[in-house]
């Protein structure tokens, strides 16, 4: 597994991890601001850059069952949120493929 360059995002706004301030999306790849995380409010973005995906795992949220993998900052390792691999319920299949950043563990960066 090699180490990834890191990428750099350009835009109005772009938020990056809270630690080590590694871009990770800009405003334009959000797609929801109405979403809980562990640690208090997470956005949903349809794309994110520079974090390291792991293993799937079913989790039950009050939105029925998921299957996500936990995402990592790729520089400092903290963890930032989940991608939704698979929702088993038809309603919430739009979040299939998507990212979940909590709103806690970011920061602005530009
Ligand atoms: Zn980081």
């Amino acid at each position: 597994m090699g180490m990834k360059y890191r990428q750099y995002l350009a835009g109005e706004r772009i938020y990056g991890c809270s630690t080590c301030k590694t871009h990770l999306a800009t405003i334009h790849s959000m797609i929801s601001r109405a979403f809980n995380g562990q640690h208090g409010r997470a956005y949903l973005f349809d794309g994110v850059v520079n974090v390291v995906e792991g293993d799937p795992s079913d989790r039950q949220m009050t939105t029925g069952n998921h299957t996500v993998r936990d995402i990592y900052c790729c520089k400092c390792g903290q963890k930032m949120g989940w991608k939704y691999d698979r929702a088993y319920e038809p309603s919430q299949r739009y979040k299939e493929g998507k990212f979940i950043l909590e709103r806690n563990l970011l920061m602005d960066v530009q």
